[in-house]
C-alpha cells in the first residue's frame, strides 16, 4: 500500500547540505504497525513526513495505494492527507485556545463534508479514554492526556494510516506504555500504524521494526508475519475533497476566526482603534456634514433663488448706509423700471422695514415691520399656509392687513387663532389674514419675528417714508445672474444719475454668492474632516496587517498543524482573512455606534444640526470589510505558503 523507491531528500542551509535521505526503498503493507528506530540525526523524521505526504521527496518514486503521489499538487497532498492519514507528533501540536473536542473535530473542517462531527470526536475521546474531559482545554490536562487527545483528532476521520513521529518522546514511562496499548488497539481493529522512535521498549510494541542509519535503511526486522490481510475501504480514497465555498466549511472558518479573535481580546481591540476611529469620524463627519446642508438648503429655500438685492448706501458695511457718501433712495417708479428688464428679470419686490409697537387686547410686543410688495410672497416663499398671502387689490389700495410671523403669533395670542383678528401696530389697526412660514434663525436674528404688511400701506400709513429701502429682483436663471446685474447697474445709474464719485451710492447683493459660499465652505470642512477620517482608515489599516503579521508568526505552528491534517493553501488564507475582515469589522460597528453617539451627543447638548445617514453607515461598515480583506491580504498570503513541515518544526 505504502512504496517508495529510492527516495533522496537533500536539506539546504546556506552553502552546506544535509543529505537526510539517502536513497530509501521501502513497502509496507495495509496493516502492517512499522517502527522506525536509529540515531538522532538519522533521517527518521525526514521520511515519516514524506510518507504522510507532508514533504515530497527530491528524487524517487512514491506510491501510496498504487496511484503515484510524487508530482501531486499541494492541495491534492492536503486532501489525501486529510482523508487517509492520521497525524500524532512528539509536541502534541493541540491548539490552546480551543477545547478538547474542538481540537478533536478540527479536520472535519477541511474535510467539506457534513455530519455530527461533535458525536463523532466524542466517540473519538472516549476511544483513548477521555470521554469525560471533552470541555476541558488542553492546558489544563497532562502531558498522556494532551498526546490521548491528540491521538483522538488523528483518528477523526478515520483514517487508513496512522503517522507517529515520537508519540511518547514527551511522556513518562507509565503514559509511554498507555499511549503504546492504545496504538497497538488500534493496529489490530486494522489500522497501518508507522511510528517513529529511538527507544527500543518503544519499539517493541511494533510488528516490523526497521533502523535507519545517515539517511538509509540499515535493518528492516519483522517480529511476526502475522500481518492480518485488511480489506480497504470502498471508494476512491485518493481522490480529491470539494471546492473551498461550501457553507460548512465557511461557517467552521468563521467560528475559528472568532475563537481566535476573542481569544486575544485585548490585542485585537487596540489594533483595531485605528478602524473604530476612523469609522467613527466618518459617520459623525457625515451627520454633521449632512446635518449642515440641510439646515443650509432650509434657510437657502427661505432665502429664495436667483435673488438680487438692491440698497441705498455702501455695500461694505453690510448694507447699511453709513458715514458721508451719498445715498440712493429707491422709489416705486424703480422698481417697476426694473420689471420692465424682462425676460432677463421675472418679478420684482420693493420692500421697506422698521419696527412696530404690536398689541393685541393686553399682549403688548415690539418686533420688525416689512412692507412688501404682490410677488414677494413667491420670490421669498413667504406664503402663508395657513391664511393667506395679500391681493393686488389691497396693496394698491393701502390697506390695513397683516401676515404674521410665528414668533409674533405666539407672543401675541398664544395658542389662539389670529385669523380675522385686529391687531394694532403702531396704533393702527390691522386685520391678521395670514401666517407667514416659520425660516427659523438666521444667525442672531429670529426671521419669524417680523409683521408683514403691504408696501404702500408700511410707507404712507405706518413707517412714514416716501422711499424703499430696498428692491428684491428674481433674475429668470441662475445663467443670467451676471447680465442682470448690469443691466440693473446700468438702469439705476441712469435713473439716478449717478456721478462716478458716488460710486457706492447703491449697491446690489447678490445673494446667490452667499449660497454658493456657504455651500463651498461646507464643501472644504466635509473634504478637511473626509481627509482625517481615510488617513486614520489607512493608518488603522497598517495597523491591522503589523497584528496579522505578527499573528502568522506566532501561530507558525498552528498553520503547520492545520497543513498537516488537510488545510489547502486556501483554506488557511481564507482563514486568515476572514479573522483580519473580522476584526476591522467589529471596529467598523463599535466605531458606527460611537459615531452615532458623538453625532447624538453633538445635537443635544451642542445644538449641533446633525444628520445620520444610512448610507454612512453602509459606506463606513463596507470601507472596513474592505480594509480588512486588503491589509489582510499579504499576511495571509504569507500564512498559506508556508511548508507543513517546516512550519511544524518552527521554533
Ligand atoms: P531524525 O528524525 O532521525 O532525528 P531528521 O529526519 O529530523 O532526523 O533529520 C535528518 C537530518 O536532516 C539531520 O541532520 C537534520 O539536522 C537535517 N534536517 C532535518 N530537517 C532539516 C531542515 N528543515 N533543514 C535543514 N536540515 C534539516
Ligand atoms: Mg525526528
Amino acid at each position: 500500500m505504502i512504496e517508495v523507491v529510492d527516495i533522496t531528500r537533500t536539506y539546504q542551509i546556506g552553502e552546506s547540505s544535509v543529505n537526510a535521505l539517502n536513497g530509501v526503498s521501502l513497502r509496507i503493507e495495509q496493516g502492517e504497525f512499522v517502527a522506525i528506530m536509529g540515531a538522532s540525526g538519522s533521517g527518521k523524521s525526514s521520511l515519516m513526513h514524506i510518507l504522510g505526504l507532508l514533504d515530497v521527496p527530491d528524487t524517487g518514486e512514491y506510491r501510496l495505494m498504487g496511484k503515484l503521489v510524487s508530482g501531486m499538487s499541494e492541495d491534492e497532498l492536503a486532501s489525501i492527507r486529510n482523508n487517509v492519514a492520521g497525524f500524532v507528533f512528539q509536541q502534541f501540536h493541540l491548539l490552546t485556545r480551543m477545547s478538547t473536542i474542538d481540537n478533536v473535530m478540527l479536520p472535519c473542517i477541511y474535510s467539506g463534508e457534513r455530519g455530527d462531527f461533535r458525536k463523532a470526536a466524542l466517540d473519538r475521546l472516549e476511544t483513548v479514554g477521555l470521554g469525560h474531559r471533552s470541555g476541558h482545554r488542553p492546558n489544563q490536562m497532562s502531558g498522556g492526556e494532551q498526546q490521548r487527545v491528540a491521538i483522538a483528532r488523528a483518528l477523526i476521520r478515520d483514517p487508513m494510516i496512522i503517522f507517529a513521529d515520537e508519540p511518547t518522546g514527551n511522556l513518562d514511562t507509565k503514559n509511554s506504555h498507555e499511549i503504546m496499548r492504545i496504538l497497538t488497539d488500534l493496529h489490530a481493529k486494522g489500522k497501518t500504524i508507522i511510528m517513529v522512535t529511538h527507544e527500543p521498549d518503544i519499539a517493541e510494541y511494533a510488528s516490523r521494526v526497521i533502523t535507519m542509519k545517515d539517511g538509509k535503511l540499515l535493518e528492516d526486522r519483522r517480529k511476526s508475519t502475522a500481518a492480518a490481510p485488511v480489506k480497504l475501504p470502498e471508494g476512491d480514497l485518493l481522490t480529491v475533497g470539494p471546492t473551498l465555498l461550501q457553507p460548512s466549511r465557511m461557517l467552521g472558518f468563521v467560528v475559528q476566526a472568532f475563537q481566535s479573535i476573542v481569544s486575544n481580546k485585548i490585542r485585537t481591540l487596540l489594533s483595531v482603534l485605528g478602524i473604530l476611529v476612523g469609522v467613527a469620524s466618518v459617520i459623525a463627519m457625515m451627520a454633521l456634514g449632512n446635518g449642515a446642508k440641510a439646515s443650509m438648503e432650509e434657510q437657502l429655500k427661505s432665502m429664495g433663488s436667483n435673488l438680487l438685492s438692491l440698497r441705498g448706501g455702501s455695500a461694505k458695511i453690510g448694507g447699511a448706509a453709513q458715514g458721508t457718501g451719498t445715498v440712493t433712495r429707491f422709489t416705486e417708479k424703480d422698481a417697476e423700471a426694473l420689471a420692465e428688464l424682462a425676460p432677463l428679470v421675472r418679478r420684482v419686490s420693493g420692500d421697506v422695514t422698521g419696527s412696530g409697537q404690536m398689541v393685541y387686547m393686553d399682549k403688548n410686543w415690539s418686533s420688525g415691520v416689512e412692507g412688501v410688495d404682490f410677488d414677494y410672497g413667491d420670490m421669498r416663499a413667504a406664503v402663508p399656509s395657513v391664511g393667506r398671502w395679500f391681493t393686488r387689490q389691497e396693496i394698491l389700495g393701502r390697506e390695513k392687513v397683516a401676515i404674521l410671523g410665528t414668533t409674533v403669533v405666539t407672543k401675541l395670542f398664544g395658542d389662539a387663532n389670529p385669523l380675522d383678528r385686529i391687531v394694532k401696530i403702531n396704533r393702527i389697526n390691522f386685520r391678521v389674514i395670514g401666517i407667514a412660514p416659520a425660516k427659523g434663525f438666521n444667525g442672531p436674528r429670529d426671521q419669524d419675528d417680523i409683521a408683514l404688511i403691504p408696501v404702500t400701506t408700511a410707507m404712507y400709513r405706518v413707517l412714514g417714508k416716501n422711499y424703499l429701502d430696498g428692491i428684491f429682483v428674481e433674475v429668470s436663471n441662475a445663467e443670467n445672474i451676471e447680465p442682470a446685474k448690469k443691466a440693473i447697474d446700468a438702469l439705476i445709474r441712469k435713473r439716478h444719475k449717478v456721478q462716478p464719485k458716488d460710486e457706492d451710492s447703491f449697491n446690489i447683493r447678490d445673494m446667490t454668492q452667499f449660497q454658493q459660499m456657504l455651500s463651498s465652505t461646507t464643501q472644504t470642512m466635509s473634504m478637511l474632516l473626509g481627509s482625517i477620517a481615510a488617513i486614520s482608515l489607512v493608518v488603522g489599516g497598517i495597523g491591522i496587517m503589523n497584528i496579522m503579521l505578527v499573528s502568522v508568526t506566532e501561530r507558525t505552528k498552528e498553520i503547520g498543524l492545520r497543513k498537516a491534517i488537510g488545510a489547502r493553501k486556501a483554506d488557511i488564507m481564507l482563514q486568515f482573512l476572514i479573522e483580519s475582515v473580522g476584526m476591522t469589522l467589529s471596529g467598523g460597528i463599535i466605531g458606527v455606534l460611537v459615531g452615532v453617539g458623538v453625532s447624538v451627543i453633538l445635537s443635544t447638548f451642542a445644538g449641533w444640526a446633525v444628520k445620520t445617514s444610512v448610507f454612512s453607515v453602509v459606506l463606513a461598515t463596507g470601507f472596513s470589510v474592505l480594509i480588512g480583506l486588503f491589509f489582510g491580504l499579504w499576511p495571509a498570503q504569507k500564512a498559506a505558503g508556508l511548508k507543513p513541515v517546516e512550519a511544524l518544526r518552527y521554533e
